[in-house]
């Protein structure tokens, strides 16, 4: 038996890869293996609960945990790729209601990412590539086993726009769900997006036919215009504020679930009064809870993080409009691990150097 910590192995490309697999698919997988039901499944649960692998004949995706920073209770590691990147998870404390807390994992679901949204660090390293379902199960893992964490929600607001890489992304949700491996539910659960109404109109999709309809959804609106979101984020250039809305009023939602808007706060840029009121006239025939997320400065960046009081004045004034709004801490943020604060900058430049381009 050993455990899931990676070991220098030359990699079988029969082997069953089991962190992309769902148990039944992991079973079916084995059979083929001439290996037995009660046996497959009970290795799947060694390695999902106890963080045991206890046979050879399956691959664990060997992602060596390479560094961890710590603010607080705030945790950021890192991953590496066979590829030689890293991919990148934070560990947030949530208080809950009722005392003590618990720990949202942020997963990566790409390694830099192609939307180009100026105010996220992320943005700067472009897309050096997309991660597998079984590479972002395998952040799972690492907070749970070799970190030792409990898990209890799981958003995909690392590094990465989920709805580029859906498909893995999905597997990975069904991995994460399965009762007999993390068993996360799916009401815990969040994807959230740049805006991409493809994206949307899949994810809805997949919501209303396979049962997971606790998934949620967050949504970056991020200002309060088309002429603003423009130009913060080059998405809202093909995919305007108006067919956005279209697309979210269509979402399933399930029960008294709202969506989730994500508004990044950046002073001077779209944290007027003017703006809120436009922003909450936007909002109006949404079920959605608000979310305000004052801005975490990138690495070289024009504008700097906004003052309480300013947040506060932007929260008040959406609350009078009637809006449900929460304000987002700003957990992280001296190990660059806050919203926005993902990448590495060494990544970029060899993954420019590589490939010669300048992207
Ligand atoms: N691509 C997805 C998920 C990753 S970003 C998306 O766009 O939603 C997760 C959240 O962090 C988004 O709401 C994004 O708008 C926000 N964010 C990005 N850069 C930020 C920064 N510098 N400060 C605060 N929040 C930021």
């Amino acid at each position: 038996m050993s455990s899931v910590r990676p070991r220098n192995r030359v990699r079988n490309p029969e082997a069953v890869r089991i962190l992309e697999l769902t148990c039944d698919e992991f079973i079916e997988e084995a059979a083929g293996s001439g290996i037995s039901r009660p046996k497959a499944l009970d290795a799947y649960r060694a390695l999902f609960r106890r963080g045991e692998r206890t046979d050879d004949w399956f691959e664990v995706e060997e992602m060596p945990l390479t560094r961890t920073q710590t603010e607080g209770r705030t945790i950021k590691f890192t991953l590496a790729t066979d590829g030689g990147e890293e991919t990148e998870s934070v560990l947030i404390p949530m208080k809950r209601r009722e005392g003590g807390f618990s720990r949202t994992l942020c997963v990566s679901s790409q390694i830099g990412c192609a939307m180009g949204c100026g105010f996220c660090e992320t943005a700067q390293m472009g897309l050096v590539r997309n991660l597998s379902a079984g590479q972002i199960v395998a952040q799972w893992l690492a907070a749970r086993h070799l970190l030792g964490h409990e898990v209890k929600n799981i958003v995909f607001m690392g590094m990465g726009e989920p709805m580029d890489n859906l498909d893995q992304v999905l597997q990975a949700i069904r991995v994460l769900t399965d009762h007999n491996g993390p068993s996360i539910a799916s009401g815990n659960v969040t994807i959230s997006t740049v805006g991409r109404i493809d994206g949307i109109r899949r994810l809805g999709e997949f919501v209303r036919t396979t049962g997971f309809h606790r998934l949620n959804l967050a949504v970056s609106v991020n200002a309060p215009d088309d002429e603003v979101r423009s130009r913060l984020m080059p998405i809202n250039r093909g995919m305007d504020m108006t067919a956005l809305r279209e697309a979210l009023l269509e979402f399933p939602l399930h029960g008294g679930a709202a969506l989730l808007v994500e508004y990044v706060l950046i002073p001077g840029v779209n944290d007027s009064d003017r703006q809120c009121d436009r922003l909450c006239e936007w909002l109006e025939p949404l079920r959605c809870s608000l979310n305000v997320i004052p801005y975490n400065p990138r690495r070289d960046s024009p504008w700097s993080a906004p003052d309480e009081a300013d947040v506060q004045r932007f929260v008040d004034r959406a609350m009078e409009h009637g809006q449900f709004v929460k304000r987002r801490g700003t957990k992280g943020r001296d190990v660059m691990a806050a919203c926005g604060q993902l990448g590495n900058p060494e990544v970029r430049r060899a993954s420019r150097t590589r490939s010669g381009g300048t992207r």
